[in-house]
């Protein structure tokens, strides 16, 4: 397929899918109408790359759905110049995301093989803003905390006291909580030292393995 071609793919998704299901903010729109979606998905689905659902990624783990990766980026409201911590880098499209929408991005991924690629991938579409370390995400990434958003693209039982520890305050928290098989997306504000939890809606993500989380 022609770069043309997947530009029309792109345009479509943010009409069919993420605006009539209510994601406004026009600096995520634009973020998903540059990132090539594509780019990040395995040869063998490459006929569905901008479809409405998520895809396998390799290693058991899956990229999300568009409309879950705009939700969660633009409940994060990030300024061009603030800190993202994301858990869980996988393909490392949500990682190209993020790194549109704010100054810096750190992800931190458990399986080597997907932060390698992720890596390469990132690389080659010359995101500088990008750092990804391998490793127990569950534990945050003490070196460059605190944060102004952290995302949690896995599910967790409950929040990782670590995360918290790591969130700057007036920072957003976005992170599914709840059992192995459906969570409920769940928001975390640091206001002046106090967490202010709201629940977004229910979801399914894979789990998150880790000292904090599940241990399989
Ligand atoms: N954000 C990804 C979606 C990845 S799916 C994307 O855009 O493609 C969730 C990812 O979380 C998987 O790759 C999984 O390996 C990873 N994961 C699960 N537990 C983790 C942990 N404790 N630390 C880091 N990564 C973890």
């Amino acid at each position: 397929m022609e770069e043309s071609e997947y530009r029309i793919l792109r345009e479509r998704m943010v009409v069919e899918q993420l605006i009539p299901r209510g994601i406004h903010s026009e600096r995520v729109l634009s973020a998903f109408k540059k990132v090539p979606r594509h780019a990040f998905i395995p040869e063998l689905e490459s006929d569905n790359t901008y479809g409405d659902f998520p895809l396998p990624i390799g290693e058991g783990q899956t990229i999300s759905q568009p409309y879950m990766v705009a939700l969660m980026s633009e409940l994060l409201e990030l300024k061009k110049d603030e800190k993202v911590l994301e858990i869980g880098t996988g393909s490392g499209y949500q990682a190209a995301i993020l790194a549109e929408l704010a100054g810096k991005v750190y992800s931190v991924e458990r399986f080597e093989n997907l932060a390698k690629s992720a890596e390469r991938i990132l690389e080659k579409l010359g995101y500088q803003n990008i750092k990804i370390k391998i490793g127990d995400g569950t534990l945050g990434w003490d070196e460059y905390a605190p944060y102004d958003g952290i995302i949690v693209t896995a599910g967790a039982p409950e929040i990782p006291k670590s995360l918290l520890e790591q969130l700057a305050e007036g920072g957003r928290l976005i992170i599914p909580v709840g059992g192995h098989y459906s969570q409920m997306l769940t928001l975390v504000r640091n206001v002046k030292g106090k967490f202010k939890t709201l629940d977004i809606c229910g979801c399914i993500f894979v789990p998150l393995v880790g000292k904090e989380a599940w241990s399989k």
